[in-house]
């Protein structure tokens, strides 16, 4: 058996095209086990979908004609689960899919192992047999042996077959993890975080004038943030800070280490960020052999400074930057910071070559309704100056397409355009179902974005997240400003629950200012612990929310990480302590200072056990099922090594909030969900199956969602889910899918 594999490998590697190759190993294949027929499925990267590349032994008319989705058939089966799936009578198994036409109904025995390199799927081999008998174990192993062997050479030849065409075009194709659906095409435009001190190279420079003038809008923008700084200091604390910035004033306002530096550039020719670092590496070191020790470490001041001047260096790579034409965003880690930044009008997509699903600037993607792919395992340089298309679907990056695949995308861009126009034109509407049930949708804000901001499209904001206001600056915001942000965006869902979250800093969500360095920072000082240790901020965010709803009335707030009972009584108590200290400062009464529901965050499996307690001290729950995933499955979400671990659709996940929900319905509490489950299509049906009413999501969704929710009969989703049961979410999945197909909604929902 041994040599007739090592033969029919031979075969495929030798052979001039794919398709030859692929005829040869079907024919090899079906000969050597004897069986009646073989046939090889390939996955098209760019649809996800499996197509028949070669057969021996259905109707060679199928042969690029069948193509079927992962979802589908028992074929879909195996590349779903990626194992071997041996069946005596395949017709008889419920994931069965008869395709006619292709003389498949001649055949009962099914046999398919995936083709995986890497942990990608590549392909799926079959073999089927007439008479119906399970195949044994010689023909498992020889099967496996093989597909094992092809995931090597099938990516050479396929290579080959790339090379071909490659060498017509510059074109390059590359694949990542796709975070956030749609299509793109535009310019790269590559942003670099600022340079470290002591990385910088010193390099020449072409126009010293530019470079000069650069270094002084950097010294006037740093003097500015050292303005504002002192400013916040001198109002959160009582003491005189006027010493702290002695050396950064000192050497600000000198003289002589502006000259050293234009000096520099002039001089020897070189960049402002490498006479910036020949300068103040001077300074540093006479700093550091003074005798005084209040002096010598003034060394360190020295170092911000330089390094400040480089931030700001860096960012005039976007302030000089044309935006009047569409980019996509690359980075090696895209940030929160980087995508307000830029101009949200030519932002069309985001491309990451570190990052996780569920990363902070993910979710911020996908709220923006950006495509996004993480993960390209490749570094920004090659991105440099060119024009790529991505596919946010697939994972897919073409950079320097040729005009016929430009063409196709943008065919494919004006057919996703017109497909949310469509489901934007019933935004306003109510998402009431066919059998006449309203669903609720709600908001997942925090972006402060204009369109966010546009109101009455929702029926509410489930989920404020306060802290990326606190991310997208450099130090944290005062009370005042809380103030005017937390108003103008009551105001602005006037009339509707809006509800915002305190502060969940911490774990993936760090403040440039408050840096926490922790061995397991999603187990650790974060969320509503690392508020109730920093008393001052918590009061402040608090009273602001007090504040700012004074008049209007529609605030409620909601409490991230709850472990604990505990944690939500020391929470109300600060509650009670700012309300009673807002009410004397501003002299109001009761009927004036409306005091907010309070609501806790069910995303750490203790809260779930104490949903009974917590019901008495908390007027609502929410369910972060981002988190509760990470939790449950012990899963960081932000570890791209573990992502396939990460599934929200994981039988304990859903029995979960099964469970979640009928304790609510129980114990009377109002509960809605606010993960990135309640935006997915199949996410939310599953809920709604299991009685979920109340959902908030991503602004980009919400169209999608409401168009789909308008579209469906809850028993119809209901009937499904119970029929399968909550385990088996392939099931649901495919017959979710039929149903979806039957509406005539699968382009709404499953290609974008
Ligand atoms: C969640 O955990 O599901 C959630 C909504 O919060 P975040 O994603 O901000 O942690
Ligand atoms: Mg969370």
């Amino acid at each position: 058996m041994l040599t007739i594999l090592r033969k029919i490998v031979e075969s495929v590697s030798s052979a001039d095209s794919l398709t030859l190759a692929m005829q040869n190993l079907v024919m090899k294949t079906k000969d050597a086990l004897g069986v009646d027929c073989c046939s090889i499925y390939v996955r098209d990267m760019s649809s996800n979908l499996l197509q028949l590349l070669a057969t021996d032994g259905l109707d060679q008319k199928a042969v690029g004609r069948i193509a079927l989705g992962f979802d589908e058939g028992v074929v879909g089966l195996v590349a779903r689960t990626l194992e071997l799936i041996n069946l005596a009578d395949a017709a008889n198994n419920p994931n069965f899919k008869f395709i006619p036409g292709y003389g498949e109904e001649q055949f009962h025995s099914f046999l398919g192992v995936p083709i995986v390199d890497q942990g990608i799927l590549l392909g799926v081999l079959v073999i089927q047999q007439k008479n119906p008998r399970k195949f044994d174990e010689i023909d498992e192993s020889f099967m496996v042996m093989l597909a094992a062997q092809l995931a090597g050479k099938f990516l050479e030849v396929k290579l080959k077959k790339e090379m071909a065409i490659l060498g017509k075009s510059s074109s390059k194709t590359i694949t990542g993890l796709p975070v956030s659906k749609g299509l793109a095409q535009a310019k790269a435009f590559v942003m670099r975080p600022p340079l470290l001190l002591e990385n910088i190279n010193i390099e020449k420079c072409e126009d010293p004038s530019i470079q000069s003038e650069l270094f002084h809008q950097s010294m006037f923008q740093v003097q500015l943030e050292l303005d504002h700084l002192m400013i916040k200091l001198s109002q959160s604390t009582s003491s005189n800070n006027s010493q702290i910035f002695e050396i950064y004033n000192m050497i600000l306002n000198d003289q002589s280490f502006v000259e050293a530096i234009d000096e520099e550039i002039f001089k020897n020719g070189i960049m402002a960020t490498s006479a910036v670092k020949v300068v103040c590496e001077k300074y540093i070191s006479k700093f550091k052999t003074l005798k005084d020790d209040y002096l010598k470490e003034r060394a360190a001041d020295v170092k911000d400074i330089a390094q400040r001047l480089l931030s700001k260096l860096a960012h005039s790579q976007v302030e000089f930057y044309d935006f009047s034409k569409p980019v996509i965003l690359v980075a090696d880690e895209v940030t929160a910071s980087m995508l307000v930044e830029l101009p949200r009008s030519s932002l069309k997509g985001i491309i990451s070559c570190k990052g996780s699903v569920n990363s902070h600037a993910a979710i911020l993607a996908r709220n923006m309704g950006l495509p996004a792919i993480i993960e390209t395992s490749d570094t920004i340089d090659q991105f440099d100056d060119h024009y790529i298309v991505m596919d946010g679907t697939t994972g897919t990056i073409i950079i320097e397409p040729d005009n016929a695949i430009k063409e196709e995308y943008e065919q494919l861009i004006e057919t996703e355009n017109n497909l949310r126009q469509i489901a934007e034109q019933e935004l306003y509407q109510t998402a009431i179902t066919l059998d006449k049930q309203q669903i609720y949708v709600e908001l997942n804000a925090g972006m402060n974005s204009e369109l966010e901001s546009k109101g009455n499209f929702v029926d509410g904001v489930g989920l404020y997240r306060t802290e990326i206001p606190f991310m997208l600056q450099d130090s944290v915001l005062t009370e005042q400003e809380q103030i005017k942000n937390y108003r103008d965006f009551l105001i602005s869902f006037k009339d509707l629950p809006v509800c915002m979250r305190t502060l969940d800093i911490g774990g993936d969500k760090q403040l440039s200012y408050l840096k926490i360095n922790e061995a397991n920072p999603a187990l650790g000082w974060r969320g509503v612990r690392l508020m109730l240790d920093n008393r001052p901020l918590f009061m402040s965010q608090l009273k602001a929310m007090l504040k700012a709803n004074i008049g209007l009335g529609n605030l409620k707030i909601m409490v991230p990480m709850i472990s604990s009972c505990k944690e939500i009584e020391d929470t109300r108590k600060l509650l009670d302590l700012a309300y009673k200290e807002v009410k004397e400062e501003l002299d109001l009464t009761d009927e004036q200072l409306i005091y907010p529901q309070l609501g806790a965050m069910i995303e750490v499996p203790s809260a779930v056990m104490l949903l009974e307690d917590l019901s008495k001290i908390t007027d609502f729950f929410s369910v972060g099922t981002n988190d509760l995933t990470q939790y449950l499955l012990a899963v960081d979400r932000n570890n791209s090594r573990v992502a396939n671990c990460y599934d929200p659709y994981h039988p304990a996940i859903l029995k979960t909030l099964d469970y979640i929900y009928k304790e609510c319905t129980r114990l009377n509490k109002p509960v809605s969900i606010c993960g990135e489950m309640a935006g997915d299509y199949l996410g939310i049906l599953l809920l709604i199956a299991i009685g979920y009413r109340k959902f908030s999501m991503n602004l980009s969704n919400i169209a999608k969602i409401k168009y789909l929710l308008r579209r469906i009969d809850i028993s119809k989703v209901k009937q499904i889910v119970d029929q399968s049961g909550l385990t088996n979410i392939n099931a649901i999945r495919i017959s979710m899918r039929n149903y979806i197909n039957e509406q005539n909604l699968t382009n709404f929902v499953l290609n974008k």
